[in-house]
């Protein structure tokens, strides 16, 4: 059995530009398995040394406060009743959010491994914004760009070393 791997975190922190990234396609070749939400996409990552499914839960725009809340909880729902590993989303040119807050809140209760990943850090200077993410309590984070594929190789090292 592959093990899998999802992708949580709110709206526009690039979860499915990450997808896309590990899956090497820019328009990513997805299924949706039969019997899952339809808002949630699947893709075999098969490129690296170890193979894993990897899930995208990201569905619709939320354009309500209360339509985000339902999502952020049914997508970290997902994580902790479908994935092996939980990858969190967050986003280094927006900072920490409340939204973030409640999703870590989320994520605390499962025993499952989260890595604590920030997007969008394109360059140095998105690095140096990154600190307070700590906040949430996490012992590390990994700084990426998936938009760039800066720092996919240090994902790839911690998801393998869970894999
Ligand atoms: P999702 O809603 O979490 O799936 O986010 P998307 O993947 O749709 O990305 C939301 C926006 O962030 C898009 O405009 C992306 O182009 C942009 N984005 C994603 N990754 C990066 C990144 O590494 N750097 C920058 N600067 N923008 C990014
Ligand atoms: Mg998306």
């Amino acid at each position: 059995m592959l093990k899998t791997v999802a992708i949580v975190g709110r709206p526009n922190v690039g979860k499915s530009t990450l997808f896309n990234r590990l899956l090497g396609q820019r328009k990513a070749i997805v299924e949706d398995f039969p019997g899952v939400t339809r808002d949630r996409h699947y893709a075999e990552i098969t490129r690296y040394d170890k193979p894993f499914l990897l899930v995208d839960t990201g569905g619709f725009e939320p354009q309500t406060a209360d339509q985000l809340l339902c999502q952020m909880r049914e997508q970290s729902q997902v994580a902790v009743e479908e994935a092996d590993i939980i990858v969190f989303l967050l986003d280094a040119r927006d900072g920490l959010t409340p939204a973030d807050r409640e999703i870590a809140a989320m994520l605390r209760r499962t025993e499952k491994p989260v890595l604590f990943v920030v997007n969008k850090v394109d360059g140095d200077k998105q690095e140096a914004g990154t600190v307070d993410f700590y906040r949430l309590g996490m012992d590390a984070f990994i700084p990426l760009s998936a938009e760039h594929g800066r720092g996919i190789g240090e994902l790839i090292d911690a998801l393998e070393a869970l894999l």
